[in-house]
């Protein structure tokens, strides 16, 4: 692996780099700044880039670089669309993916088994009667009876 001798982005310092433009002290501080953008905006759908960088303390163009990255969906910031499950923003469709994921396990096995067990119901009707075994006893005792009449 090559790797080329860069100066980091953000706090200048050199550093060894493997085609990322930060360090590994401002590339982990940068996840936590995504992170932390990414929640509020969960939790603010509504929230303007103005109003994300004063609550979070983010620089704009940090929140501006995550927006260029696709790590972060305009559409989640204007928050025009909502999961129709748990009203967290998305940037296309009804669901979020995390609803998504969910609904598709919670649909796909119930909705089929309900289908199979409306069919089973008719095939126990089907079901044979079962043998009287006795049958053959009572006619012996008829007989017994017959044959003491017989002697009086
Ligand atoms: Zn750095
Ligand atoms: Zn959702």
């Amino acid at each position: 692996m090559a790797t080329d001798i860069r100066q980091c982005k953000m706090c200048g310092k050199l550093f060894h780099s493997l085609g990322n433009p930060l360090c590994n002290d401002c590339n982990d501080e940068m996840d936590r700044r995504f992170v932390k953008v990414r929640d509020f905006i969960y939790a603010h759908p509504e929230a303007g880039i103005p109003e994300i960088v004063e609550k979070t303390g983010v620089p704009e163009k940090n929140i501006l670089t995550f927006l260029r990255e696709e790590r972060l969906v305009l559409e989640r910031v204007s928050g025009m669309l909502a999961c129709e499950r748990c009203s967290r923003p998305v940037a296309a469709g009804r669901f979020c993916e995390e609803c998504k994921n969910e609904l598709i396990k919670a649909l796909k096995p119930s909705g089929q088994v309900e289908r199979d067990r409306q069919v089973q119901p008719q095939q126990e009707a089907a079901k044979q009667p079962e043998k009287q075994p006795q049958s053959g006893r009572k006619s012996d005792r008829q007989g017994m009876i017959y044959s003491r009449y017989n002697r009086n």
